[in-house]
């Protein structure tokens, strides 16, 4: 492996380990909120920590942030534990928040005793009006100073759902006067009389994140919580909740943050994406136009490429929106090592090779992947009639055109050099029928003068009676602008693209009957594609992952 220069995150962890730390303490969490589907962004978060665990041979939790019970759902934890497999990560233990409910509890409790937490009983409308300003201090709640008597007997009442839904909530006592807006006396806990995916009926009441995050990386021993810049002003707050449930001498997680990744032409947030699902934008979150794991999954993309990604972008401390082109540009550089190669016409224009016996069929023997020796050859059937594509031909053409034109010749892949003599055309003049002759002797790998003689174009076909018919899914960029999100003013369901999608019936070669799902193929001359889960030998469907150049750089 290449050596490369530490990044931020490691040289923390290096400045770490010569400060004290040992090395049997690092421990990292990857720490998903099971309200949707992962998407590109978070890959980068799962390579940042479940590398770092790779790196300093040390543990990384799965943990669940499943705190709010509104949003989250059975559904989504099982997607995000399939994708991190997937991507080929194993965490050391599957942690959910919602675990720690008990404990949290207990602690807030004891919190209300020391007089660091009090119950009030504002709409929060009015607390938020208090907060004050970054340069004015905040308002006092009038029920800043409850007795400890009356605050457990309040928070008690809240736990058991004998208060009305949003009349108290659970605030920590720190400083109304802080710069730091957070520190503003921060909500702990709501009433939510709601039922939780995991925990059924048993809570009324949920903690905020602020609470339950730092405690719960306290809980599990993390020593390094990586966390996204928009963390950065929680830090103070963080700090101070690990304080007050952990004695002095105890081993205490920090929290450090880094840059988000944005991904142009699309947006990585989970709330717009289930948008996007909701409003039937897409068909569902793994669709293969979305950038979730699951719909880059399905689109064809590999773990090693998404990965190669996360590890080429690296961490950052500045936010940036990386060019969709370089995710192209890695599907394409991995699948070029994997992909078997196989002829497939989209575009399909029938050709007649007049000098062909009728009713004749040969195989061909054809290379899988001339990348790879071990992936071995098949073979392909030729006959009398074959399809190529449409744009693989013109009646005239100037001197820079390579296909097939009318007295000139191109090679046929793996097959036998091919002239055009004439063409037939329908009643509105286009060309229906293309008829060429061939050379018999200039099969291709056959080692005769013919075979060797020099065309200037290479055409890919399939032979008619031969062909399978497959759905075709040909995919465009979800948005028609680099980022969808940034104009605040407008939505950003305006600029998704109408021609996302368009379904095509190809033409195939028949080895591709027998395609399994998620398969790996490269059309060639055409791009990469993937057999869709719904591949069937009745029904073959192919959806495109990429082309095979960048043709958006042109
Ligand atoms: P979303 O807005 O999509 O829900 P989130 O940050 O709220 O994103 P979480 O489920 O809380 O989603 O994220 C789990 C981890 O992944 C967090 O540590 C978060 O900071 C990180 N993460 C999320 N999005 C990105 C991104 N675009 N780039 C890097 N890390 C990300
Ligand atoms: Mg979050
Ligand atoms: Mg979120």
């Amino acid at each position: 492996e290449e050596k490369k220069s530490l990044n931020f995150i490691e040289q923390i962890i290096e400045e770490d380990l010569q400060n004290g730390y040992k090395k049997e303490e690092l421990k990292f969490r990857f720490p998903p909120e099971p309200n949707g589907y992962l998407h590109i962004g978070h890959a980068s978060s799962i390579n940042l920590n479940f590398g770092l665990g790779l790196r300093y041979n040390a543990p990384v939790n799965l943990r669940f942030d499943d705190t709010n019970p509104i949003k989250e759902e059975q559904e989504f934890v099982d997607a995000i534990k399939r994708d991190v497999e997937w991507l080929g990560f194993k965490w050391e233990k599957e942690c959910y928040a919602s675990d720690y409910f008990q404990q949290l509890y207990d602690w807030a409790v004891e919190m209300i005793k020391n007089g660091d937490a009090y119950v009030d009983s504002q709409a929060s409308a009015k607390i938020a009006e208090q907060k004050g300003t970054p340069t004015q201090a905040g308002v006092a709640s009038p029920y800043r100073e409850r007795s400890i008597e009356e605050n457990l007997s309040l928070f008690e009442a809240m736990k058991n759902g004998e208060t009305e839904e949003g009349k108290h909530v659970l605030r920590a006592k720190i400083d109304m006067a802080s710069g730091n807006m957070l520190m503003r006396d921060p909500i702990m806990y709501r009433t939510l009389h709601k039922p939780h995916h995991r925990t059924h009926n048993d809570w009324k009441i949920y903690p905020m994140y602020d609470w339950a995050h730092g405690e719960s990386d306290f809980i599990e021993s993390i020593s390094h919580s990586f966390c996204t810049l928009e963390f950065l002003p929680h830090r103070e707050l963080y700090n101070w909740f690990v304080n007050k449930v952990s004695q002095p001498q105890e081993f205490q997680p920090k929290q450090r943050e880094f840059a988000r990744r944005n991904l142009s032409h699309t947006v990585v947030s989970k709330r717009k994406l289930a948008q996007l699902v909701e409003k039937k934008v897409v068909e569902s979150w793994d669709d293969p136009r979305m950038p979730t794991i699951s719909g880059l999954r399905r689109r064809g993309y590999t773990a090693n490429s998404i990965r190669k990604f996360a590890d080429s972008i690296g961490v950052g401390k500045r936010e940036n929106v990386i060019d969709m082109s370089h995710l192209e540009f890695c599907a394409r550089e991995d699948l070029n090592k994997t992909a078997i190669r196989v002829m497939g016409v989209l575009n399909p224009l029938k050709v007649i090779i007049t000098n062909y016996e009728e009713g004749k069929e040969e195989w061909l023997d054809a290379e899988n992947n001339p990348e790879d020796e071990t992936a071995g050859s098949r073979e392909i059937p030729l006959s009398r009639e074959i399809y190529i594509e449409q744009e693989d031909f013109k009646e005239e053409a100037n001197r820079k055109f390579f296909r097939l034109t009318l007295g000139k010749e191109v090679r046929l892949k793996n097959a036998y050099i091919i002239k055009g003599e004439s063409v037939v055309k329908d009643d509105d003049g286009n060309i229906v029928e293309v008829h060429c002759t061939y050379d018999p002797k200039s099969k291709s790998g056959s080692g005769t003068e013919e075979s060797k003689r020099k065309v200037k174009g290479t055409l890919h076909w399939v032979s008619i009676p031969h062909a399978v018919k497959a759905e075709v899914r040909l995919y465009d960029r979800l948005f028609t602008v680099e980022s969808p999100d940034a104009d605040k003013e407008k939505d950003f369901l305006e600029f998704v693209n109408p021609n996302s999608l368009e379904t095509i019936t190809g033409y195939v070669e028949p080895s591709l009957k027998n395609a399994t799902a998620l398969q790996h193929f490269q059309f060639q001359r055409i791009g990469y594609f993937c057999a869709d889960q719904s591949t069937s030998v009745e029904k073959p469907v192919f959806n495109r992952t990429v082309t095979l150049r960048d043709s958006w750089s042109k």
